[in-house]
């Protein structure tokens, strides 16, 4: 465990050279989570625009949502990027949805190019708790069902090192009507409750560094 920032670092670095999928754009790299000791891991789908100039995951408007969904349980942002590995089904950003409205989905192809390196991450991290964000992300821990099945619960789920703690999110970006419908944000809100019952060092290690700034 102790080589895990060691390796997490050489991961990252394969990572940032991958070329696997052709975009139109050539400014399109890889985003890759900054954690090196990480207490749980999240899935999102994918990079947006922002996240392509920041080259940081959910840098942006969906970003800041999850965020602030995660300061209502007493975690902060710095906590949770520093302490939540922020994994995705895929690590480039697809495109501009032809409908102009948010994001391309990543294409089956790129889905499958991008697979390995999320399996690496689960391999070298084991995480005891893994977040996924949004249907795609959902679907690759949990399968397909309606998101108020999923949503607010703890899904026990076998992987290769053991059993993980499966705690889902919806998608925080505006495309997402999900989190209007009734009842959902309080399946939200379980969630989150659920996440921080399971790694309280988030909620202790963010009022840490209040007390301390
Ligand atoms: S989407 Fe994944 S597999 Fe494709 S180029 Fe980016 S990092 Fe590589």
């Amino acid at each position: 465990m102790r080589r895990l920032p060691m390796l997490l670092d050489a991961h990252a670095r394969a990572l940032a050279a991958c070329r696997r999928c052709v975009f139109d754009d050539p400014a399109v790299l890889p985003v890759v989570s900054a954690s090196r000791e990480p207490l749980a891991m999240l899935v999102g789908q994918a990079p947006g625009k922002t996240e392509v100039v920041d080259r940081r995951p959910f840098a942006g408007r969906a970003g800041r949502t999850l965020f602030r969904w995660f300061a209502g349980v007493g975690v902060s942002e710095e906590v949770a990027r520093r302490r939540i590995y922020i994994a995705a089904v895929t690590r480039c950003f697809p495109g501009a949805s032809p409908s102009g409205r948010g994001d391309r989905v990543p294409s089956p192809a790129q889905m499958t190019n991008c697979a390995g390196w999320l399996d690496a991450e689960i391999e070298l991290i084991r995480p005891a708790v893994i977040i996924p964000v949004g249907r795609l992300a959902i679907e690759r821990f949990l399968g397909t069902a309606p998101l108020a099945d999923l949503v607010g619960r703890v899904h026990e789920v076998d992987a290769t090192h053991g059993r993980s703690a499966v705690i889902p999110l919806p998608h925080p970006s505006g495309a997402s009507s999900w989190i209007h419908g009734p009842g959902h944000m309080e399946l939200v809100r379980m969630s989150l409750r659920l996440i921080v019952a399971r790694v309280p060092e988030l909620v202790a290690e963010s009022a840490q560094s209040r007390s301390v700034a």
